[in-house]
């Protein structure tokens, strides 16, 4: 067995340095418990700041300890009335070749009613931000203009593909030419704009939005986000969703102070968690089940093989690497 530890905090971009790869024995299941062998984890964004040592909605990762994340596992020892060997669960596990958890740490998947996977991302946390953070403070309606940051990843691009549903007109923003050929020639998105090559982003934007801006999904924060607050129009709603061009920066960012853009035209801007919705999530995974049988919602991911290569596909969220879900398959079932 092998897991993988915290060992230091990192200061700016993490490095292979801040992580240990440890052999350890494989754990025992008391009563109660099941031995899971890993099978796919995901590495997201969020994980970066609970590398910090500071306040957030999730306390931080224990250094010298195992990280831990979503995990999609076999069970292949059970002492549990509830699982038996061979169940495949999702829950919030170690990053370890195999683990041991309270039956009630993890929920059984059914493998008939969707690839496996996609209880990592589009039926699972990602796809559940997209749906609750869009729907309940976005709001899109038909004709109105959606821009959204961080379009081709998993969040974003689910919340393109809503948004659409909706009836909105839905410009993304992402950082490749492959990323934007994806999102206009797979996903039907309006206008896209490739933020590594605009130049300057907010002519380029703006040319992509001549009605201005009603809803601004922020998955980004940063100069992107000064350009896409820089067009709202009355009555704008932005949900602020994640800031992932601020997590490696190792001086705060001040930039353009944009409340005045938020106060002219009455908009507004709220922040949210995924668990604020933890009681409505078996409706929204429903609801995006049902759009994904439909063949509404489409969504890709980006699967790295190994164990070994979990930090290189974690650091890869920073860099662009991943189209679609970043995922690490660990062993097959
Ligand atoms: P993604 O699949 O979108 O992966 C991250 C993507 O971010 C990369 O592929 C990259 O795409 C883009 N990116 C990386 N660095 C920068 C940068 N400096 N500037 C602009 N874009 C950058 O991840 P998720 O879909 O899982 O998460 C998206 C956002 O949503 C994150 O900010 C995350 O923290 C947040 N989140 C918030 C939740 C909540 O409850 N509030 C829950 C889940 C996620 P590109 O090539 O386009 O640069």
């Amino acid at each position: 067995n092998q897991h993988i530890l915290l060992t230091s905090r990192p200061k700016g971009m993490p490095t292979m340095d801040n992580f240990k790869f440890e052999d350890i024995a494989i754990p025992e299941p008391q009563n109660g418990q099941v031995l899971l062998k890993t099978l796919y984890l995901s590495v997201d964004p969020y994980m970066r700041g609970r590398m910090n040592d500071t306040k957030s909605y999730v306390p931080p990762f224990e250094l010298n300890k195992a990280i831990s994340g979503g995990v999609v596992a076999e069970v292949v020892q059970s002492r549990s009335s509830e699982l038996e060997e061979g169940d495949l669960v999702i829950g919030n596990l170690d990053w370890a070749l195999y683990s041991v958890a309270e039956d009630a740490q993890v929920r059984k998947i059914d493998p008939d009613l969707a690839p496996i996977t996609a209880n990592l991302g589009i039926l699972g946390m990602p796809g559940l931000t997209a749906y609750f953070g869009l729907l309940d403070i976005g709001n899109p309606q038909q004709g109105e203009t959606v821009v959204v940051s961080g379009a081709a990843g998993a969040v974003g691009s689910a919340v393109g593909q809503i948004a659409k549903i909706k009836g909105a007109r839905v410009v993304g923003i992402a950082g490749s030419e492959e990323k934007i050929s994806y999102l206009k020639n797979e996903l039907g998105f309006d206008a896209v704009v490739n933020y590594r090559e605009a130049g300057n982003i907010r002519k380029a934007l703006k040319e992509a939005c001549p009605d201005g801006v009603d809803v601004y999904f922020d998955n980004v924060g940063g100069e992107i986000s000064d350009a896409a607050l820089s067009l709202l129009n009355q009555n704008a709603r932005i949900p602020l969703c994640g800031q992932i061009s601020l997590y490696n920066l190792e001086k705060a960012d001040h930039g353009p102070r944009i409340q005045g853009q938020l106060l002219i035209n009455s908009a507004l801007m709220k922040g949210f968690i995924v668990s604020n919705y933890a009681s409505h999530f078996e409706e929204g995974a429903k609801q995006l089940g049902q759009w994904l049988k439909d063949g509404k919602l489409k969504y890709e991911e980006n699967i790295v093989e190994g164990f070994d290569n979990t930090i290189d596909a974690f650091l890869g969220l920073f860099k662009g690497e991943n189209l679609g879900k970043q995922l690490v398959k660990v062993s097959e079932p």
